[in-house]
């Protein structure tokens, strides 16, 4: 009987398998149309300063509306991109679209004269060969400052391939971007390798940040450990998913200079930025 049973179970999870591979074969062949159906779009979250309450500059961030299954979570449809190589193509056209908007916005609101735009950058993207060429190649024909470039990398990509990617980038940095480390403080990477990569900014995981609270709790502790190693080392601090008064007053406490979070704003499409910009916001 037991035997049955164990049948009727492997019966039940092929089946499962049989379906969720057709979605994600589904799923693959959607994102190939993606790009020219004009499904994919990119929002940008505010970044904001501690110190003057204004807009600094913009984290590019991908979104999927799939005509039948609503918007896709880029956490799902980025693991898929990259398994397919089509990160390649949408990378570029996320970088392409995010430097227009820079330029765009750095005329079109003067009252923001320096604004950044962050975008991020998966490794299978930081690996591929031509990928300095075509970074410079975008700057160029979007007319994009480099130095208001920043390309973010997780720290769990740089620290898994160190030693391929120290190389790259140098080799970016030379074209006058800034390099980022993303989601700093889940990589489990040693805080001294830190110092050898050529980067400008690390970004407090979020996880760190949400649990920031009025307890001098263990949490609280490591990110506050992790904004001072990072001023130490001469870099520049961004808080990821600041959320609350209490978060902001803490950070700005130790000294933290850049944030973004749902206190200030969601990420939200460029007429809504746009819309956000020319009202000059202010918060203090
Ligand atoms: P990330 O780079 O760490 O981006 C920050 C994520 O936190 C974003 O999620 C953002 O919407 C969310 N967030 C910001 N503030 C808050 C807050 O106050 N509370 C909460 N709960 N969440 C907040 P999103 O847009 O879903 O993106 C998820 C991840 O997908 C990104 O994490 C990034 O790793 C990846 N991703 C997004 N766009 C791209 C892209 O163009 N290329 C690549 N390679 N990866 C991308
Ligand atoms: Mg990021
Ligand atoms: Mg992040
Ligand atoms: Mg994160």
């Amino acid at each position: 009987q037991a035997k049955a049973v164990g049948k009727a179970c492997y019966a039940v999870f092929d089946q499962t398998m049989h379906r969720h591979a057709l979605e994600r074969l589904q799923l693959e062949n959607d994102l190939r149309r993606a790009i020219e159906t004009q499904q994919l779009q990119v929002h940008y979250q505010p970044i904001i300063s501690m110190d003057t309450g204004k807009i600094t500059g913009f984290e590019a961030l991908l979104r999927w509306y799939h005509p039948q299954r609503g918007m896709i979570a880029p956490n799902y449809f980025i693991a898929i991109a990259e398994e397919t190589g089509l990160i390649q193509t949408i990378g570029q056209w996320v970088l392409r679209e995010a430097c227009q908007k820079a330029k765009l916005w750095q005329l079109t609101f003067p009252q923001f004269p320096s604004l950044f735009m962050s975008v991020n950058l998966s490794i299978h993207q930081l690996t591929y060969p031509n990928l300095v060429e075509k970074v410079a190649e975008i700057l160029t024909e979007t007319g994009c400052d480099p130095r208001y470039l920043k390309l973010e990398i997780t720290e769990t990509a740089i620290a898994q391939k160190a030693e391929t990617v120290i190389p790259i980038l140098e080799e970016l940095t030379q074209l006058g971007i800034q390099l980022c480390i993303d989601d700093f403080g889940t990589g489990y990477s040693s805080l001294s390798r830190l110092y050898y990569f050529p980067i400008s900014t690390l970004k407090v995981d979020r996880s760190f940040v949400s649990g920031i609270t009025q307890s001098t709790n263990g949490t609280t502790k490591i990110a506050s450990a992790i904004v001072n190693l990072a001023h130490s080392l001469g870099l520049e601090v961004i808080a990821e998913g600041v959320e609350t008064e209490q978060q902001l007053a803490t950070l700005r406490s130790w000294g933290c200079q850049l944030a973004q979070g749902y206190h200030w704003a969601k990420p939200a499409a460029s007429p809504q930025i746009e819309a956000l910009l020319a009202s000059c916001p202010c918060w203090q």
